[in-house]
């Protein structure tokens, strides 16, 4: 009789355990320069895209945990200006995961508007260095580097020049020859195709 009612306690608890049990999933921000603002999550096929289940936004690097029953689930996250991110179907299976938010889940909407406006802030930049190499070639007698452009004062001194598609960050090539012929290149052109300008001439001007 004893063992009877100890065997029946144990089965009980065991069934409200793995009813109640809910799966850490930790989602972590890896976009590059991108805050996280909101995250949804709902089951898989859900019409409902339920509320925003995120307190604090997430600087890249930064990660929060949610805890949901074992399932198959829809996860959006939405950045500081709108691109969103979609995983569908994400396998909740009992042990805690990790998902990573990255640039690739970008939706194509908001991808190809930020590439055009990656070229055009890209291109811009190098018509400005390509004027400030002409002053430089003209004051100076020959073009010079970055550098050498802001201590000469015909570029500001700040970070303002970085290609927005370079994800290091390290600024524009610029190559001279004599003293008189200069390249300035997007660092990243092979993959983004922004060209380059040469002796004021822009290669999206002059090769179409
Ligand atoms: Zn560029």
């Amino acid at each position: 009789m004893k063992g009877i009612v100890s065997v029946s306690t144990l089965s009980c608890v065991a069934l409200f355990l793995s009813c109640s049990r809910e799966t850490p999933l930790e989602i972590r921000n890896r976009l590059d320069g991108y805050l996280i603002t909101e995250i949804y999550i709902t089951r898989a096929g859900s019409a409902e895209s339920g509320p925003d289940l995120l307190l604090d936004s997430l600087a890249p690097g930064a990660s929060d945990t949610f805890a949901f029953p074992a399932g198959s689930y829809d996860i959006l996250a939405v950045d500081d200006e709108g691109g969103r991110y979609a995983c569908r179907a994400f396998p909740l299976s009992g042990e805690s995961m990790t998902l990573s938010v990255l640039p690739d889940a970008l939706d194509e909407a908001t991808r190809a508007v930020r590439a055009e406006a990656a070229e055009a802030a890209c291109r811009a930049d190098m018509r400005c260095l390509a004027v400030a190499e002409a002053m430089m070639t003209a004051a100076g007698g020959r073009p010079g580097t970055q550098a050498e452009m802001v201590e000469a004062g015909f570029l500001p001194g700040d970070d303002a020049f970085r290609c927005p598609s370079d994800p290091s960050g390290s600024g524009y090539a610029i190559s001279t020859v004599g003293d008189s012929s200069y390249t300035v290149a997007c660092p990243v052109s092979e993959l983004t195709g922004h060209g380059s300008i040469t002796d004021g001439v822009a290669s999206w001007d002059a090769g179409e």
